[in-house]
């Protein structure tokens, strides 16, 4: 049997967005194309990170490595 790849465990949380099937969990639990989106709706001032938080879409900042591990 091969090894596993790490990679491939560490990205089996899947995207919080309803709908996104893809893998990986890049920052506030959305994977790396829907937080960018994300980010620049909050840019455009459509929405902020404090509302989604509270709807609970996307998850709060893990400030360092330690506490993301941890969560
Ligand atoms: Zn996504």
């Amino acid at each position: 049997m091969r090894p596993v790849r790490e990679t491939t465990v560490a990205c089996s949380v899947g995207c919080r967005k309803a709908g996104c099937h893809r893998v990986g969990d890049h920052a506030r639990g959305l994977c790396e194309p829907c937080y960018k989106m994300t980010q620049q709706y909050v840019k455009d001032g459509v929405t902020t990170w404090t509302k989604l938080e509270r709807q609970g879409k996307v998850l709060q900042p893990k400030a360092t490595l330690k506490e993301w591990l941890l969560s």
